[in-house]
């Protein structure tokens, strides 16, 4: 006998053409049943499964059935974050603090304030007369 048993590996590598080379099966009675073992469980699984189109088919709608039930879950995580974004403005508008019905002394002040602020800033906009032309009104002010 040529130097030690083959492992497992070794066997399987010299089924499929690729194991070692120094002639050990030839030798070992032992390694040669192993081989000889697998090769037939081998032909065994490989001449079991019989690919027909019928087979083909139906693998071919299990592929394109998980793909389609994976896009429709993708589509709806993909909805999924703009309905929780719009509950969550939602939630956060309505649970904002409202301000107090009755001003205080400096409210009433900041609010007369925001008015004429506001006031003026409509007037700018609603005025039909081009901003252009304001510097305009100072050569015909009366005197
Ligand atoms: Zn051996």
């Amino acid at each position: 006998m040529n130097g030690k048993h083959w492992t497992n590996d070794e066997v399987v590598d010299h089924l499929y053409g690729v194991g070692p080379e120094d002639g050990h099966e030839r030798e070992c009675a032992q390694c040669m049943a192993r081989i000889v073992e697998l090769r037939a469980r081998r032909e065994a699984v490989a001449g079991s499964a019989k690919v027909t189109a019928d087979f083909l088919r139906n693998q071919q709608l299990a592929i394109a059935g998980r793909i389609e039930a994976r896009r429709m879950e993708l589509q709806a995580w993909w909805r999924m974050p703009v309905w929780v974004a719009v509950m969550a403005a939602l939630a956060l508008v309505l649970s904002a603090p409202r301000p107090a019905r009755e001003a205080t002394v400096a409210g009433g002040l900041n609010r007369a304030a925001d008015a004429e602020m506001y006031l003026e800033i409509y007037q700018s906009i609603s005025s039909e007369e081009p901003r252009a032309l304001a510097p305009m009104h100072g050569l015909f002010e009366e005197q």
